[in-house]
């Protein structure tokens, strides 16, 4: 999968160098091009920003350096990318979003700064790219770097051969499946006394139904307790007798 972040801050972008992407990107799997939109700029100062038409505070981002930047990364490439642009005003991110993005082959992010792009920018696109305007959750960051850094992360972790155990992301909270809308439950490792405080026996039986049964149990508690919206939401052919009487 290729990977495309216009910024103006590319130094925002290094921990994609460490840990999961970074080892994805050392063995080929990832390809992702960090971008200084200033590179497309022609005045003396690099200028990306002006004053908003309207009137009101901060700044916008102007569309001429965001259109010659995106033409040549476009052009860069075979077929076209999806523009994924994040935005508080967007659709939020969840996993079935990651899981869509997962599966394209190639992604160009414009994180942007200030009070956000040119609208323009994001027009022009549409009309020949797929665009994907994406909120990482309700508040407002001071730019679009950080929610760039999540959504890279929990799209990585989804390709073939990234993480270690392709199995392991089967059980996350939000992962389709058994488990699919619960949030994951309480997890434990070795020793199995750790200050007076004991690993739930079952998870010691080896007894694998029981194991199953106990996780689902926590899942639904744990969701019931902190998100009682992903029940709600669930299908209720999903839940099964046991799920029913908790
Ligand atoms: N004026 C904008 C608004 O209220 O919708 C906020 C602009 S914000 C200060 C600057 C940039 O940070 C945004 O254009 C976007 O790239 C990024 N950003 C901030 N919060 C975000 C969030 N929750 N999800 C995704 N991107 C976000």
């Amino acid at each position: 999968m290729r990977l495309d972040i216009v910024t103006i801050f590319p130094e925002y972008l290094e921990p994609l160098n460490v840990s999961l992407v970074g080892k994805a990107r050392a063995r080929g799997l990832l390809d992702v091009r960090v971008h200084d939109l200033r590179r497309w700029t022609h005045d003396r100062h690099n200028t990306v920003d002006d004053t908003p038409y309207g009137g009101g505070p901060g700044m916008v981002m102007k569309p001429e350096p965001w259109g010659e930047a995106l033409d040549e990364i476009i052009a860069s490439g075979e077929g076209d990318p999806v523009l994924v642009v994040p935005t508080p005003s967007g659709r939020p991110f969840d996993q079935a979003t990651a899981v869509e993005l997962a599966e394209k082959p190639w992604l160009v992010f414009t994180p942007a700064r200030y009070e956000g792009i040119d609208r323009r920018v994001i027009d022009e696109y549409g009309e020949r790219l797929q665009v994907r305007e994406l909120s990482i959750g309700d508040y407002v960051l001071a730019g679009g770097e950080a929610p760039v850094l999540v959504m890279v992360e929990a799209v990585a972790r989804l390709l073939p051969g990234v993480l270690g155990n392709a199995e392991s992301h089967r059980d996350d909270s939000f992962a389709p499946g058994a488990m699919a809308d619960l949030l994951e439950g309480p997890v434990y490792t070795k020793p199995p006394l750790w200050r007076g405080r004991d690993v739930p026996e079952v998870l010691l039986s080896g007894h694998h139904g029981r194991i199953a049964r106990w996780r689902r149990d926590e899942a639904f508690r744990r969701t019931a307790r902190y998100r009682p919206d992903l029940i709600e939401r669930c299908d209720p052919a999903a839940l099964d007798a046991d799920d029913r009487k908790l």
